[in-house]
């Protein structure tokens, strides 16, 4: 059996605690092939419109080079409007019958995971994977969720904090691959 991890977010912009993630969720789960879904609009943050789709993409595309496990899937981008984790778990449902999803959650989102648009029907289609955020204690999955919580490598690191680096000027080595780094400085992103 195919096992897939489906990791989403607004990756606005991606950095290494996503990337370590990726590593994380590989190891511990033993994942085939894991894909990055950025969403076009989260619809947890519907104030704070993210970079443009295709900067993000270039971003994603730079930090996922030659990582072969990992793949790029832009179907929320390409449906547009706010993006919905039920649709997408759909969509991998139709193309991987037979296949074990896992779909990758922050454990920042876990308690509102019963809000999230057709809950019950996201539950039978995915396992969930929550994943660690360093300073956070570890949070159960609410019923009728289930899955693994991974436990490498959490990193103190979030997309807010690389933006409000760039906008005071500070830099942002180490904390992006630094390709990533490079093209957000040529492109004046986040400024
Ligand atoms: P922002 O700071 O803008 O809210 P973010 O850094 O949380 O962004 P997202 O693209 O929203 O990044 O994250 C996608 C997923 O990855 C979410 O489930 C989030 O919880 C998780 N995630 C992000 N950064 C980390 C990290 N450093 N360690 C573990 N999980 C992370």
């Amino acid at each position: 059996m195919q096992r897939l991890g489906l990791f989403g977010g607004s990756f606005d912009p991606v950095h290494l605690g996503h990337l370590l993630v990726a590593q994380a969720a590989r190891e511990e789960l033993s994942l085939d092939r894991l894909f990055f879904i950025p969403a076009a609009q989260s619809p947890f943050k519907p104030d704070q419109p993210p970079a443009a789709p295709l900067e993000r993409l270039r971003l994603l595309r730079l930090a996922l080079a030659g990582k072969t496990w990992c793949e790029l899937d832009d179907q929320e981008i390409r449906r547009g409007g706010v993006s919905y984790t039920v649709d997408t778990a759909r969509d991998y449902q139709r193309r991987f019958p037979g296949a074990q999803l896992y779909y990758l959650i922050g454990g920042d989102h876990v308690a509102q995971l019963p809000k999230w648009r057709d809950a019950a029907d996201l539950a039978r289609f995915v396992e969930f994977v929550v994943i660690p955020r360093p300073g956070q204690a570890e949070t159960p999955l609410p019923s009728p969720f289930r899955g693994p919580c991974l436990k490498g490598f959490p990193l103190g690191v979030s997309s807010s904090q690389i933006r409000a680096r760039v906008k005071a000027g500070r830099p942002i080595d180490h904390l992006v691959p630094a390709a990533v780094a490079e093209a957000i400085r040529n492109n004046g992103l986040y400024l």
